[in-house]
């Protein structure tokens, strides 16, 4: 017995020690609140800013859903939500309609709540308690009613109502009952909203400079009619244009499902960028950036947005032209302002701590009245923007070069008038890590084989996000020519695929 006593007291005494040691390994001296892991810049967390005044811990600025209670049905919390399979025709119908499960969104809350889904250091910032006022502009064309509404209702739900000075609403021509008187006497009925409708269909480019027309805040913000602003999205947005009004921002976008309407967070720390065949394209910072970063809730430079979500100053936007009114329905839109935006003497920033979901399509459901609008937007861009590096384009896109741009003299007048930096100045200064050269050196190409088992990764002919197969060495590189960059990219040998 006292046998067992004692070796009882040594296995306690044991398990102590290993606790104690590993408690110091992982939390240090500061405590396990896992604050060790980061130290928030001391600007950060400052009760002033000497720039913007009185400052106030972002959890602590009143929005209207804290006066209310959410409701806890089917999606709350940003859960999946299943089809049942005697609703599958319901689904294919919804699907083909608006190119996402609009038959399940219509189940959910359109005021549910959605995962937190920043870092825990964004809860521990403080924002200015006055900062500029923004104008969200939401464009849409036949959107489903439960999707457009959610987006409205979070936007008022989640932003403090000092921030916000309205919600723009352009319908671009939309035909679909729902979207006339009753969208009228509902959103009448929230304030704050303000009702414009084209008399033809302009395409998103054209709504959103309507938008941007009709609101009077001292920022615009841009979303579109399918999102759900996450908590606490919107101070870290305006504080950086409140610091500089040269500097535009994109929140965070996160995932929602188009099949089941889940919330899923996405990474923060990326960067816009493209391939020579204006595919848009998003980077991870590198690893050895990401290192040096020891604040998490710090913006990230970003060469290029992804288009639909993002903020600006109102009178800057202007000054440098919206958008180009040249261009036509849909794409190539983003690059026109992030490239004039760099090279005109801004600068655009991907925020971590602002976090808006975005539903991605399934497939674009609307018909576009203009073909080939894209091509033009593109060759417009490059002919008025990217100088001599235009024919990097043309040679991985040809098609651009039978393309008619349409006039551009004001554009180039613009960028004349602004005194902007040439395009060289962007690729070597902005997207000099991001954006490979056609001409790019490699580390390394051909098959990638285990030599003692004779396989190789394979793409098996998927696309991108698709899965690697591991299949015997053919020796006829294809589908197992693999390369790796200098910009530490692992891929598939484009050239072989033709893009
Ligand atoms: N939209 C519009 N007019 C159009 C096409 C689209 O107002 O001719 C709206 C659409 O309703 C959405 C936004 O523009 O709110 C962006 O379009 P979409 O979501 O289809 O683009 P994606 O997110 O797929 O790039
Ligand atoms: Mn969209």
């Amino acid at each position: 017995m006292r046998f067992k006593l004692k070796r009882t007291c040594k296995c306690l005494a044991l398990l102590v020690t290993c606790t104690v040691v590993y408690l110091f390994a992982n939390c240090g001296l500061n405590g396990c609140s896992g604050r060790s892991e980061y130290e928030l810049e001391p600007i950060h967390v400052a009760d002033t800013h000497p720039k913007l005044g009185q400052m106030l811990n972002v959890e602590d600025f009143w929005t209207p859903e804290k006066n209310k209670i959410v409701p806890n049905g089917p999606g709350s919390n940003g859960a999946p939500v299943e089809t049942e399979s005697e609703n599958q025709e319901a689904k294919d119908r919804a699907y083909s309609e608006y190119g996402f499960n609009q038959f399940i969104s219509d189940k959910i809350s359109l005021e549910r709540s959605i995962k937190d889904t920043r870092h825990s250091a964004c809860k521990e910032r403080k924002y200015p308690q006055n900062l500029p006022k923004a104008s969200v502009v939401i464009v849409f064309h036949n959107e489903g009613w439960s999707t457009l509404l959610r987006t409205v209702h979070s936007v008022i739900n989640r932003s403090p109502p000092h921030m916000l000075q309205e919600i723009v609403m352009v319908d671009d021509y939309s035909d679909k009952e729902h979207l006339k008187k009753r969208l009228d006497d509902y959103t009448k009925k929230l304030g704050k909203i303000k009702m414009v409708r084209t008399d033809e269909r302009v395409g998103l480019i054209k709504a959103r400079s309507i938008g941007a027309d009709n609101a009077v805040g001292d920022v615009v913000l841009f979303l579109d009619a399918h999102c759900e602003a996450n908590l606490g999205w919107l101070p870290p947005l305006l504080e950086r244009i409140a610091l500089d009004r040269r500097t535009a921002v994109c929140p965070t976008i996160d995932f929602i499902d188009h099949n089941t309407f889940e919330y899923k967070p996405m990474d923060p720390y990326i960067r816009g960028t493209f391939n020579w065949r204006f595919d848009y394209k998003e980077r991870p910072v590198r690893p050895e950036e990401m290192k040096k970063r020891k604040d998490p809730t710090q913006e990230v430079r970003s060469p290029v947005m992804a288009g639909g979500l993002f903020a600006i100053n109102r009178e800057f936007f202007k000054e440098l032209g919206q958008y180009d009114p040249g261009m036509f329905i849909w794409g190539g839109e983003q690059y026109e302002l992030s490239f004039k935006l760099w090279q005109c003497g801004g600068q655009l920033e991907n925020i971590p701590c602002s976090r808006v979901g975005h539903v991605y399509r399934h497939h674009v459901p609307y018909s576009y009245p203009k073909a080939d609008a894209t091509l033009i937007n593109f060759r417009r861009v490059a002919e008025v923007w990217m100088d001599e590096y235009k024919e990097w384009l043309y040679d991985k896109k040809p098609e651009l070069r039978n393309v008619d741009p349409g006039d551009i003299s004001d554009r180039i007048a613009l960028r004349k008038r602004l005194k902007c930096k040439s395009f060289k100045w962007y690729m070597e200064n902005v997207a000099n890590d991001t954006v490979r050269s056609i001409y790019e050196p490699l580390r390394a190409s051909g098959p990638v084989r285990n030599p003692s088992t004779n396989l190789c990764f394979d793409s098996m002919g998927r696309k991108a996000g698709g899965e690697l197969g591991l299949v015997t060495c053919h020796g006829l590189m294809g589908n197992q020519a693999f390369q790796f960059t200098f910009l530490d990219e692992f891929r598939q040998d484009e050239g072989l695929l033709g893009c």
